[in-house]
């Protein structure tokens, strides 16, 4: 289940319903931390990040026993630990019931602090080399920026790969201008919350803003920054009404 990005107010009904029903709760400390009260009384079984293996293992095992649920943050789908969870149940063969439940996932959550930056067609990628070969999301990091939509960076940095992101914007500044807007949102949605808006020219100097508690969009060609003088109030991707309508 998808916990949304670390409040209780950002948790769907049905995500409470499942917490409320589950005799196991299991999952990373982090994310089981911000569960607060919700989980009170529930058998909470913590695992540390890089376990995801052993911790999919660990509930389904538990799962033919009692219902579990096995918490991710954002959405359990997006970089989170549905496929691994289903790669297991399907390997093994157990025919025990399942549900996916959906969460907020990051780039909605990041979004929604910026503005409107994702208002069509966009594209996300995970900078984390941990899982995908670098090469490969060198690959993808150039098909993306090719297409000229906006761009969504989960995993931007962290302390094991700290150039992957200036990587990234090298490869953006490939295929767009330097005055693409960029934001950067740490702790969307949660304690925390910081949001820097800046451009592809000038991202460089806000480097250290960026950390695995950061999502990064990246805007396409048609994305702006939304200025009132010199205040800027967000960044906007016009979803194409200006093309068929006046206003
Ligand atoms: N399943 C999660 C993503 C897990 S990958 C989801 O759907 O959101 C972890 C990455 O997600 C982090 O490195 C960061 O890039 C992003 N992330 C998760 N929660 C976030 C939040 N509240 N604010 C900003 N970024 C977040």
């Amino acid at each position: 289940m998808g916990i949304g990005p670390g409040s209780p107010g950002q948790l769907t009904g049905r995500a409470r319903e499942v917490l409320e029903q589950a005799e196991y709760i299991i999952g990373n400390d982090t994310y089981l931390d911000q569960l607060g009260p919700l989980i009170a009384g529930k058998k909470v079984i913590t695992s540390s990040m890089g376990k995801e293996v052993e911790r999919a293992r660990r509930s389904i095992e538990l799962a033919r026993e009692a219902p579990v649920a096995m918490v991710s943050g954002g959405d359990a789908g997006i970089y989170g630990m549905a496929g691994i969870v289903l790669e297991i149940l399907e390997h093994e063969g157990f025919d025990i019931p399942w549900e996916v439940v959906p969460g907020i996932t990051a780039s909605q959550a990041a979004a929604s602090i910026l503005g409107s930056p994702l208002s069509g067609d966009f594209a996300t990628i995970s900078l984390s080399d941990l899982l995908t070969p670098l090469e490969v999301i060198e690959r993808r990091l150039h098909a993306a920026f090719s297409m000229g939509v906006p761009v969504v960076l989960y995993n931007p940095k962290s302390r094991g790969r700290p150039h992957n992101f200036a990587l990234a914007m090298e490869i953006a500044g490939a295929y767009r201008s330097p005055s693409t807007p960029i934001g950067i949102v740490r702790n969307a949605c949660r304690e925390g919350e910081e949001a820097v808006i800046t451009t592809l020219g000038e991202v460089a100097a806000v480097e250290e803003r960026v950390d695995m508690h950061t999502t990064v969009i990246v805007g396409g060609e048609e994305t702006r920054i939304w200025r009132n003088g010199e205040d800027v109030k967000g960044i906007i991707t016009p979803r194409g009404y200006h093309r068929k309508y006046v206003y």
